[in-house]
């Protein structure tokens, strides 16, 4: 639970500003500003602002803590994880050539391919291909979308091949995909370098120690920095990933204020009570499952996270004849409250929705019970939300929001 008494308080910027009080369950969201910061972080954003600072010396100054967090011989940050996954694929593909990287990416050269296997070829609110494309790499496909063969692997990686990508993530398929030690195992054996993209996991230290050449993570996720993403690795690799912002990096860049609040944001998770912020979520979960255990229709229970983040989550099943509406609906009603209550909901053709405790406030536990409550155990309003819509919004909702933007 945030400790952060400048955002509780009765005065406010969003209030001032008429942004809602969004209460978030549903994990961190890009479009709702990924996470949330705590006042050190805040504040160590804020403070870069008013000076000048050499870019260079900030990015060697977070290549130590990165260096510290994760294991790596370096590191630097850039706009996202996203972007680092641009960066580190470039960077594979030209070295330390900086004519190379200035001919990015419509010039990538014979040796510009990026094996992934099928199943992890996900999408986060863009396509990880187009990620991979935007250095000017081509994608090469390994296996099928349920099964990959080591053999398949060990063809794809030819000459032409400067990078192998793995995707740790819920969104990617999470069965018949070669687990990470022989992956990495393949490649070596080829001498194509191991790219990692663990943007959501808590596991800061595994996959370089298990081989990795580069692992990227968001710092705007569980890390609760500024936005941001953070290239860990080899340092040849790392350097070579970092001279891309001559290039294509350059409208990827990071500012001194998120080099700033990242850091803090770095240095805060190995100071942090995991343990402790582990309990209150823990809390939180066991509050909302009581609560409505004996709804009519309504089933919740407790999940682990599909990757080995240590993070529980509230799966609530709804049978729509005994609850009197869907899952799809609910969530939509839960959405139009006051505050809106966001829940998880990517899987919501299913019949259930989630709650992600990662992102409460101090006193919003309560609150989301509350809600949840109020609306589940009354389904008039959501019987009325047309059941189709209300999918293909879960399906299509952040397209069609930017298609909407400023219509
Ligand atoms: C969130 C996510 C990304 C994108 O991260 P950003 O920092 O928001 O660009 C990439 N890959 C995976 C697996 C993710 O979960």
């Amino acid at each position: 639970m945030r400790k952060n008494s400048e955002y509780t308080a009765d005065w406010s910027w969003h209030d001032a500003n008429g942004y809602d009080r969004i209460v978030n369950v549903s994990g961190t969201m890009t479009a709702l500003g990924g996470s949330i910061t705590t006042e050190r972080v805040a504040t160590a954003t804020a403070a870069a602002m008013p000076r000048f600072a050499r870019i260079h010396e900030m990015q060697a100054r977070a290549s130590e803590v990165i260096a510290r967090l994760t294991g790596s011989e370096a590191g630097f940050l850039t706009a996202s994880a996203s972007a680092g996954i641009t960066l580190a694929v470039a960077g594979a593909i030209t070295g330390m050539d900086p004519a190379r990287a200035e001919a990015l990416p419509a010039h990538s050269g014979p040796r510009n391919a990026v094996a992934v296997q099928m199943g992890h070829l996900c999408e986060y609110g863009a396509s990880i291909s187009q990620a991979i494309a935007l250095a000017g790499a081509e994608t090469r496909i390994v296996g099928q979308a349920t099964l990959v063969k080591d053999y398949q692997l060990e063809a794809a990686l030819d000459d032409s091949c400067a990078a192998a990508l793995y995707v740790v993530s819920h969104h990617v398929v999470d069965y018949g995909m070669l687990p990470f030690d022989t992956f990495v195992r393949i490649a070596h054996a080829k001498g194509v370098p191991v790219i990692v993209d663990a943007a959501s996991e808590y596991d800061l230290k595994g996959f370089l120690a298990k081989g990795a050449d580069i692992v990227i993570y968001s710092g705007h996720k569980f890390l609760g920095g500024p936005t941001s993403g953070i290239v860990a690795g080899r340092k040849d690799l790392v350097r070579a990933t970092y001279l891309q912002n001559i290039g294509i990096g350059r409208g990827m860049k990071i500012g001194k204020e998120s080099i700033a609040g990242t850091i803090a944001a770095m240095e805060q998770w190995m100071e942090r009570d995991h343990d402790a912020i582990r309990a209150a979520e823990t809390h939180a979960l066991e509050m909302w499952q009581a609560a409505l255990t004996d709804l009519p229709g309504i089933t919740p229970i407790r999940v682990p996270d599909p990757t080995d983040n240590p993070l529980e989550r509230l799966q609530i099943w709804i049978d729509p004849a005994k609850a009197g509406a869907s899952a799809a609906q609910f969530a939509e009603i839960l959405g139009r409250s006051d505050p809106p209550l966001i829940v998880r909901g990517h899987k919501i053709e299913k019949d259930y929705f989630q709650l992600d405790p990662c992102n409460l406030m101090e006193g919003q536990a309560e609150l989301v019970r509350d809600i949840l409550v109020q609306v589940l155990s009354d389904a008039s309003a959501a019987a009325e939300v047309d059941i189709r819509s209300a999918l293909a919004a879960a399906r299509n909702g952040g397209t069609q929001a930017y298609l909407n933007w400023l219509a």
